[in-house]
């Protein structure tokens, strides 16, 4: 196998999903550079590999970066993973993959599993443009300042959280979007408890604050974007509208355009109304 720094996607509940390809790296490697080296050794145990695990991990200090770097610079292999996922995904790894680009090293992804693109997948949100967020901050305040900032962007949210905070964050950004705006709550996703729920922001904070059990295991939120008036209605979708409008009723002809770009078919229904008018 190549040396190199390789970046392996592991699991994010159901051991299933692991790769080939990561089995053979994670059984090639030299060096398995772990965030938490007693959860791997569990992994690897799962899968009967033996290796020599290294912590690395934002406090790990430039030691353990040292040796990873000189045991590739030996001709070594070695693989970083995280606890659960995609290393660097709200995980630790980025100044080690900088550094070996650096140092002239090859970094090599493999990909896999990763709980945003996972629940984006199966949200029913628009993914043509969507923004990961990452973790919220935990204090209150600077977590609504944030929010608030987002407020206008168009692109779908995607947002990690923890079980503690998902039915205070929820009702922190109906505050900040509003009642309606679309979202998920996807949980525990490849696990025993998997719940995947897409409803407007405040019927989704309902549904969190009235059962408790919404507010355990690891779960991550994804809110559809502003879709303003001027920002939906581009002129390639009124154009599409009304040529349709010429051969639909305008309900019908509305509902097709919802279908194929997202938007509400209420906003194309009211722009149809507004025309004739
Ligand atoms: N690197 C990981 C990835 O690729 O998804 C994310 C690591 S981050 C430290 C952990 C957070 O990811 C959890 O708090 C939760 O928000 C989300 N997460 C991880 N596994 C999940 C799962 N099975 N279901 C839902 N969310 C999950």
């Amino acid at each position: 196998m190549e040396s190199g720094l390789y970046v392996v996607a592991t699991p994010i509940g159901n051991l299933g999903d692991i790769t080939s390809r990561a089995l053979a790296v994670l059984t090639a490697a030299d060096i398995v550079a772990a965030e938490d080296t007693r959860h791997t050794a569990r992994l690897l145990q799962h899968f009967s590999i033996t290796a020599t695990l290294l912590a690395y991990h934002e406090h790990s200090g430039e030691r353990a970066q040292a040796r990873i770097l000189e045991c590739i610079a030996a001709g070594g292999v070695v693989a970083l993973v995280s606890d659960a996922g995609t290393p660097l995904i709200s995980d630790p790894g980025y100044r080690l993959v900088r550094d070996a680009q650096d140092a002239g090293h090859r970094v090599i992804p493999l990909p896999g599993p990763c709980a945003a693109i996972a629940a984006l997948s199966a949200s029913g949100l628009p993914t043509d443009r969507f923004l990961f967020e990452g973790f919220l901050p935990a204090k209150a305040g600077a977590r609504a300042r944030r929010l608030q900032d987002l407020a206008a962007e168009s692109a779908t949210l995607v947002f990690y959280e923890a079980p503690h905070r998902v039915a205070e964050t929820l009702q922190d950004m109906v505050t900040a979007f509003g009642d309606q705006r679309e979202a998920l709550l996807a949980r525990e996703l490849s696990k025993t408890f998997e719940t995947l729920k897409r409803a407007p922001l405040v019927d989704l904070a309902g549904f969190v604050a009235a059962d408790s059990n919404q507010q355990r295991g690891e779960i991550v939120l994804a809110v559809s974007g502003q879709r303003g008036r001027d920002e939906a209605l581009t002129p390639d979708v009124t154009r599409m509208l009304l040529r349709l409008a010429e051969e639909l009723p305008a309900k019908r002809a509305s509902a097709v355009v919802a279908d194929l770009t997202g938007l509400r078919k209420k906003a194309l229904y009211d722009y149809l109304l507004g025309q004739k008018g």
